[in-house]
Order: C-alpha cells, then sequence, then structure tokens
C-alpha cells in the first residue's frame, strides 16, 4: 500500500505527496472539491485516501497529462484539461497516459479565464503552453494559491527539452503572459508547484528555493536571454525517452531549465 504524506496548507486544503514525491492537491468548497493532480501511486487508489479528507463530490483538475500527474484520472467521472495536449506527438502522449487514452474525449476542456466554483471558492485557470502544450495553472482567490504542476518547474528546474514541449519563444510570450494575468489578481500568490520536495534540490541554489513571483520573473529573463544568446547554457546526460533532442541546462538568478538548443 502506497503511503502518502498529506500536509494541512490552508482550512480544507491539503497537499499530497506520493512516494515518488508527486505532488496534489485537495482543494474544498461549500459544494464541490478539486483535486488538482494525481500523483502515480501505482498499485494504490487515491479516492479512499481523498475520502479521508472530505465527504463532498470531487472533481479533478488536471494541470497535464504526463503520467506522474494523471495517472489516477480514470477514478473520477469528472475530469477538465486543456485539450492543447493533443498537440503533443501521439507516440508520447500514449506513452504518459499508460494506456488511459480513451478517458481524453470524456474531459471537459479548460483555457484561460475559466472559472470553476466549489461553493464560496472560485478556481481560476490560467493556460500556460511550454513544458507541455496544454499546461494550465490554477489560482484560488479565496487562500489567493496557485497551483502551477510542471509548468515553471518546482524550485530546481523546468524541463522543456522533453518529445512536446514548446519552442523557448513560445514560452516567454506564455509566461509573461501568466505573470501580467497573475498580477492582474494578486501581487505575490503563495505557489505550489507539482513536485514541492524539489525546492530543495535545485544544484545552483543551495538550500530551499521555493516558486514565488521572483522566480517566475528570473525564469522570464532566463528564457529570453537563451532566445537572444545573451545567456548560455550547457549539455547534459539525459535518458533519451526524456529529450526530443539534445539537452542542455542554464540557469539565471533563482530559475533554472532544461531545454532543447534546437527548439528555441
Ligand atoms: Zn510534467
Amino acid at each position: 500500500m502506497e503511503h502518502f504524506d498529506i500536509l494541512r496548507i490552508r482550512d480544507r486544503v491539503y497537499r499530497i505527496l506520493d512516494e515518488k514525491a508527486d505532488t496534489f492537491y485537495l482543494v474544498e468548497g461549500d459544494d464541490t472539491a478539486a483535486v488538482i493532480d494525481t500523483g502515480a501511486a501505482f498499485g494504490s487508489r487515491i479516492i479512499p485516501l481523498l475520502r479521508e479528507l472530505t465527504p463532498k463530490p470531487l472533481i479533478l483538475i488536471l494541470t497535464h497529462v504526463h503520467y506522474d500527474h494523471s495517472f489516477h484520472m480514470d477514478e473520477f467521472k469528472t475530469v477538465y484539461m486543456c485539450h492543447d495536449e493533443l498537440h503533443m506527438p501521439g507516440w508520447f502522449l500514449h506513452q504518459m497516459l499508460m494506456g488511459k487514452a480513451d478517458r481524453l474525449c470524456e474531459t471537459h476542456h479548460i483555457d484561460t479565464d475559466y472559472a470553476i466554483d466549489l461553493g464560496n471558492r472560485v478556481l481560476e485557470i490560467c493556460k500556460v503552453p511550454g513544458h507541455t502544450p496544454g499546461s494550465i495553472a490554477v489560482f484560488d482567490q479565496l487562500d489567493n494559491l496557485v497551483f502551477t504542476g510542471d509548468a515553471i518547474g518546482s524550485g530546481c528546474g523546468v524541463w522543456m527539452q522533453l518529445p512536446g514541449s514548446t519552442s523557448l519563444t513560445e514560452y516567454e510570450i506564455s509566461l509573461s503572459h501568466f505573470m501580467k494575468w497573475l498580477l492582474n489578481r494578486t501581487s505575490s500568490p503563495e505557489f505550489w508547484g507539482g513536485h514541492c520536495l524539489q525546492r530543495w534540490q535545485s544544484a545552483k541554489i543551495p538550500g530551499d528555493n521555493p516558486l514565488s513571483m521572483g522566480l517566475l520573473a528570473d525564469l522570464i529573463d532566463l528564457v529570453r536571454g537563451l532566445i537572444e544568446g545573451t545567456i548560455q547554457g550547457w549539455q547534459i546526460d539525459m535518458a533519451q525517452e526524456f529529450r526530443a533532442g539534445e539537452a542542455f541546462n542554464a540557469a539565471y538568478g533563482r530559475a533554472e531549465i532544461t531545454y532543447n538548443p534546437d527548439n528555441l
């Protein structure tokens, strides 16, 4: 039986960590509870765990379809995701969905400014293409929280070298839009990423490197610098299955990235 580490981060908001350090969240309103991503607890189900935390009807919001975020989607009747995920190369999409591709046609499409009312708690969606073509972030107005999946990494770099990742040029537009979208709502939200232990795993920043508006600003500068050639990366070894071409790392300020130099 999988062990889950549960942290109550607000009243009726929980962070759940599976054994592979995938992070997902439960956010409860007066009427409905939203699960944001699912982790990937092979051989276990997550509904029994969620039922220990809430009796409310459950919906699932996927930040993106990588298996470590979507593995348990077949346990839910109502699933929201951005259908731009289907722009991923078909072979990689099927690999990531681990045999659950037929569930995609049953999901509800969400995009920027889509709002989901849980009952006195509204979750707003912002599309942040980059890591995947249909990555989204979820903003919780009530508690000023933003759940970002892998869209900006979790503190030790964002993966942009994957099959299906957008070009850095598209990513820079996406990040700039995301920052403006957030600033229209809040000046300093609390960020919760898809692999929360990574904030302590940065190779460049010793100690704690939490997601923040500052890190997001650094990430925009980093991506812009790589596009313009004012920042140089260095090649790294990486298993072929995780990259569409060569894999390079680069860093600026608090931001780190892994990218494909042939996909600027
Ligand atoms: Zn991912």
